[in-house]
């Protein structure tokens, strides 16, 4: 077991708490310490935003150009993709995710930097005619210093997908990886330092929640805030921010539902429920967690979903099994409980494989139906490998129960007929709406986001370049 403490970026340099606190890092697989982190606190908080603004406003990093800065992120992409396999390794080391999820993260990673160090210098502002005499302009600036915290589920691909378009509209910014998942965000920060991004630009503060993030959340310095997580921590993100009245995006989860109409190709829409809801450990804000399924099809789509399920298996991340441990003890305990709790018949289970170690955290994927609506199955977010069949008898019943939920994250709808898919992709209180298809998150390019609990504002695409900057207007009497 290597002790390695440094895990604080700050100002380009690597430091440890300033009380040496240290948290343990284990690994889902075994459920046993390989390394600690840092526990970092608002002392480091502290420094990391001051090291920002001072980036922000005099440093190297204020120097460089849209143009500069691309290139900056472009670099980084190239070198998460040529140190990908060791990237994974240890990804896979610190999640539990199988080595084919982790491989499949940091090329999504390297992707986030390759799109977004392209678009740095083709985000542009426009003149506006106004009267005569009158020069109008609205130019598009950076907020100044950014703060992100995010989650244990995709560190690797939430570090791209927060930073990279943040990092690329000039912003100087400070990370709080989770605690359960921050060494792929500790080497993605030494790889930005070892291509050239200046002291600054990246921080990151290694640490717990209630006390790194918290000092994060509410840090006067601090000009945005970003958050992916758990709703109530989401609030207390959104109250920090409010009290300093600056803006934040929340990325909350979901309780997606995928509706699948009597026409429905079953050939292709099986493997893909039963991947929505296994990818990850199902621990995917977007997981398909409920399967809405036209009254007359039900019993044939359970039928084919059954066979599938049983032939699940959770295991160590080397095994590369459909699924690997989930993140915790807590995360174990937290699935588990729902599946104890439940009160719908049981159709089918996973299994664990038997070279896996009995101190992972390993849940075998469970499958339930019929769920009743108003059951905490589903209703709550279970972030595990768990899915909900429910049924419906036509259109507007679909319609009524997919939006019968707090959340508002994703959608699938699988039917031929285009007008309803065009209708349900309307009605549908969402953020994302996939016909004929689901992907988690899917890609890059594509604006993703919710709406109530699963939270506000777009990440990804150029929604998230508008995201993380903000517009000021110009107006010349010239006479
Ligand atoms: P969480 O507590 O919301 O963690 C998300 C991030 O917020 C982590 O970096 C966490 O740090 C930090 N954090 C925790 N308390 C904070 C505070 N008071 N102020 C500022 N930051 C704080 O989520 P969780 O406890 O890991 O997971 C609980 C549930 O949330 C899951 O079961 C799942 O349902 C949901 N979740 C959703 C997503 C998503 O992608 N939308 C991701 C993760 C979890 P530490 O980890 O160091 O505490
Ligand atoms: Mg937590």
């Amino acid at each position: 077991m290597s002790i390695n403490c440094q895990t604080c970026l700050i100002d380009g340099e690597w430091c440890s708490a300033s009380d040496e606190a240290v948290v343990p890092v284990l690994c889902p697989s075994d459920g046993m310490q390989f390394t600690s982190i840092s526990s970092g606190g608002a002392q480091e908080i502290d420094k990391a935003v001051r090291a920002a603004r001072n980036a922000f406003d005099h440093g190297q990093w204020s120097t460089l150009t849209a143009t500069e800065r691309g290139r900056l992120l472009y670099r980084l992409s190239t070198a998460i993709a040529e140190n990908g396999d060791r990237l994974a390794q240890l990804e896979a080391q610190d999640t539990g995710k199988p080595m084919k999820q982790a491989r499949a993260d940091m090329v999504a990673t390297a992707r986030y930097f390759e799109y977004y160090g392209a678009a740095a210098d083709k985000v542009h502002g426009e003149t506006i005619p106004y009267l005569n005499g009158y020069q109008v302009q609205v130019i598009r600036e950076p907020f100044g210093v950014t703060g992100h915290i995010i989650p244990w589920n995709y560190p690797a691909q939430m570090f791209g997908r927060t930073l990279a378009p943040a990092l690329a509209m000039g912003n100087a910014v400070v990370l709080k990886p989770a605690e359960d998942a921050c060494m792929v965000p500790i080497a993605l920060g030494k790889l930005a330092t070892e291509i050239g991004f200046p002291p600054g630009a990246i921080n990151i503060v290694t640490g717990i929640g209630a006390v790194a993030g918290a000092a994060l959340a509410e840090h006067p310095g601090v000009d945005f805030l970003s958050f992916t997580g758990s709703p109530e921590v989401g609030v207390l993100v959104q109250c920090a921010a409010a009290k300093r009245h600056i803006g934040c995006t929340l990325e909350l989860g979901g309780k997606s539902p995928q509706i699948l109409f009597a026409d429905a190709n079953l050939d292709a829409a099986i493997p893909v429920l039963c991947n929505a809801i296994v990818q990850n450990g199902g621990q995917t804000c977007s997981a398909g967690s409920r399967v809405l399924i036209q009254a007359s099809i039900y019993d044939q789509v359970v039928e084919r979903l059954a066979t599938a399920f049983t032939q699940l298996t959770a295991g160590g991340s080397e095994e590369d099994t459909e699924l690997g441990g989930l993140i915790s003890a807590r995360q174990q305990k937290r699935v588990q409980g729902f599946i104890d709790r439940a009160t719908a018949p049981v159709i089918a289970r996973g299994q664990i494989s038997e070279k896996a170690s009995d101190t992972g955290f390993f849940v075998a994927p469970a499958l339930f139906g019929p769920v009743d609506e108003q059951c905490e199955l589903a209703r709550e977010e279970v972030f595990g490998p768990v899915l909900s069949c429910m049924t419906f008898d036509d259109e507007s019943d679909a319609i009524r129960i997919a939006n019968d939920t707090d959340y508002g994250l994703v959608a699938g709808v699988w039917t031929d007929n285009a007008s309803i898919q065009m209708r349900m992709a309307k009605a549908l209180r969402v953020g994302q709406v996939f016909l004929n298809g689901f992907g988690a998150g899917a890609g890059i390019e594509l604006p993703f986001g919710g709406v109530g609990k699963s939270g506000h504002g777009r990440e990804k695409g150029f929604a998230a370049l508008h995201e993380f900057s903000t517009l000021k207007t110009i107006i010349q009497n010239h006479g």
